[in-house]
């Protein structure tokens, strides 16, 4: 069982980011095949073909860049932020009423239940997250090895797991073992 990086639960865009992931061993790929894709986009398992699981990937790796660009203060690869907004528009949403316990406004989309929803929603909240308050949040998980992304809500986190905080003081540990080790005897 993963546990969810801090912000998931807020932005989905985030979370696909970190559907690439460190596992015990080595990197993991929750989208690695149409059919886990599928799942992961709460699609039925026929919605996705491979030509659709590019397209996914592809807006993953362009989220990734957006999110590593803001973390780094610097300006993304123009390609990415257009990988995201063609995303954002494969899908039209129109706003619809609903009226049971008063007049509400919704957003429908246009073609339910197709891979064009689930990537426009995906580029949509990429897009709120990256130029909204959310923004100034996003950092990269500081242990080695691992390549989540994380929203900083307190200001000390540094890691976007317990388990990679105890990687890294394990990893602190045995290097001080090894370096006590080595380091010549007092007064001899
Ligand atoms: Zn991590």
């Amino acid at each position: 069982m993963v546990t969810a990086a801090p912000g998931e639960e807020r932005s989905s865009a985030l979370a696909l980011v970190n559907t690439r992931r460190l596992g015990t061993g080595g990197e993991v790929d929750d989208l690695a095949d149409p059919h886990a894709a599928a799942q992961w986009l709460q699609l039925p398992a026929t919605a996705l073909g491979a030509d659709a699981l590019s397209r996914v990937t592809d807006l993953r790796a362009a989220v990734r860049e957006l999110l590593a660009a803001l973390a780094e203060d610097r300006s993304p690869a123009a390609a990415a932020v257009e990988t995201v907004n063609a995303a954002a528009r494969s899908d039209a949403a129109a706003p619809q009423l609903t009226w049971p316990g008063g007049p509400r406004r919704e957003w429908h989309s246009t073609s339910p239940g197709s891979v064009e929803e689930a990537l426009a929603a995906l580029a949509r909240d990429a897009i709120d997250v990256v130029a909204g308050d959310l923004g100034p949040l996003v950092r990269p998980c500081e242990a080695h090895g691992c390549v989540r992304f994380f929203f900083r809500e307190h200001a000390r986190r540094r890691w976007c797991s317990t388990t990679c905080g105890d990687r890294v003081r394990a990893a602190r540990h045995q290097r001080l073992v090894v370096e006590q080790r080595e380091s010549p005897q007092r007064g001899a």
